[in-house]
């Protein structure tokens, strides 16, 4: 598939066309996630169509998967974090300080409103929402802390499983 990772969309003109866009990402264009991920090997799936509804708002969907090493953050060892999400952006006027937030409950509604009146790479809308959907807090299901005297407790398959893959 095609990568998406220098594309440059003008998010309002996209909407208004109801173009549709797919490829990957490389993980490693993602400078901001570095921090967070062991391996930048592997891609993203990215899918993204813009409309415009009748009441002339904007919106792109933005569909994406893949799989991500992150750090457990018990055992420190790696852990692989599957990400698949289907997001509903509503586009605004403005830049990210000009959104009005005062009408927005984040918790309640099913979309996130984005700043749209520049034109950004596709690849910083897929980076900020994939930041938005990492644990705050990666961990194992069962796993020790490390150098913890590990002789009383069964490893879990998974912690097995991440070792083996560090390997
Ligand atoms: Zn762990």
């Amino acid at each position: 598939m095609a990568s998406l990772a220098a594309i440059k969309i003008d998010a309002f003109e996209f909407a208004r066309d109801g173009r549709v866009l797919g490829g990957t990402i490389s993980l490693a264009e993602f400078h901001r996630l570095s921090d967070v991920l062991l391996e930048v090997g592997g891609e993203i799936q990215v899918k993204v169509a813009g409309h415009c509804d009748d009441d002339r708002k904007s919106w792109l969907q933005l569909e994406c998967s893949g799989s991500l090493v992150l750090k457990c953050q018990r055992c420190l060892e790696s852990m692989r974090h599957t990400v698949r999400f289907n997001n509903r952006l509503q586009l605004k006027e403005g830049d990210a300080n000009a959104v009005d937030w005062s009408d927005h409950d984040i918790d309640e509604d099913e979309f996130d409103i984005i700043p749209a009146s520049q034109p950004w790479l596709l690849k910083d809308l897929v980076e900020d929402e994939l930041i938005l959907q990492l644990p705050v807090s990666p961990m194992h299901g069962s796993c020790a802390l490390p150098n913890a005297d590990t002789s009383n407790h069964k490893l879990s398959p998974f912690s097995v499983l991440a070792k083996l893959k560090k390997h």
